[in-house]
């Protein structure tokens, strides 16, 4: 049980996956988180906000702060690679760089992105740095290039506009359990504080459905994904 969690700024792990990282950790999972970006253009309005004379470093060492802080609550390690945001940009370097990364971790799940985001140029290209990276980790093509692994697992996270996103999701995590340690990491991000009522709701609706789906009645706070790949198994049970 390895999971591995790539957002395209430092904050997006904590809004769409913050529960499902605290509860794998609970399993006894091994986790990682990797923040492509700090979102230092696009995603920290509220500290261009206080201070619009700030230079991007001084917010990029706030992001890492806050980011760190968030994945202390989960319990779980992060690594920044500081691409950039606004727009991101994906070079054979970042691709390969991603690649090795994986081949290294060796996750058996990965969480990211949606392939589509009308409002957020970065995000479709998270996605498509994870997409190319996973097959080049998995041998596609280039079997002596990388380390090749068991093709791991992947799932989108929910976007914030999901049907505009083209999101449908098909997976329900429980995160009942963890939902403290979700707001624990959501009240790290300064940065964007009017998404942790908004996300806590989304938990609360989304196990709305997970119930009406499973007849589970104690789920209370749920996390929304989106499979990437085929479920592929022995018995139809
Ligand atoms: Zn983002």
């Amino acid at each position: 049980m390895k999971l591995l969690v790539i957002g395209a700024h430092s904050g997006d792990f904590v809004w769409r996956a913050a529960g499902t990282i605290a509860k794998a950790r609970e399993e006894g999972a091994e986790t990682l988180v990797v923040a492509l970006s700090y979102g230092e253009r696009g995603e920290s309005g509220e500290l261009w906000k206080e201070d619009p004379k700030r230079s991007v470093e001084s917010v990029k060492v706030i992001r890492h702060e806050q980011a760190q802080r968030a994945a202390d609550a989960l319990d779980t390690p992060i690594q920044f690679l500081d691409w950039g945001d606004y727009p991101m940009l994906l070079t054979d370097a970042r691709v390969e760089q991603l690649t090795n990364l994986i081949g290294d971790f060796e996750p058996t799940v990965i969480l990211t992105h949606s392939e589509r985001d009308p409002f957020n140029p970065d995000h479709p290209l998270a996605f498509q740095a994870v997409q190319r990276a996973r097959l080049l980790s998995s041998g596609a093509g280039v079997p002596s290039a990388f380390k090749n692994i068991d093709p791991p697992v992947w799932y989108s996270f929910e976007p914030h506009q999901p049907e505009l996103c083209g999101f449908v999701p098909d997976t329900f995590i429980d995160i009942t359990s963890v939902m403290d340690q979700k707001r624990a990491a959501m009240a790290c991000m300064g940065a964007q504080t009017y998404l942790r009522d908004y996300y806590a709701e989304l938990a609360s609706r989304r196990a709305n459905h997970a119930r009406r789906i499973s007849g589970q009645k104690q789920i209370q706070f749920a996390e929304a994904y989106q499979r990437q790949v085929p479920r592929v198994t022995g018995s139809i049970f």
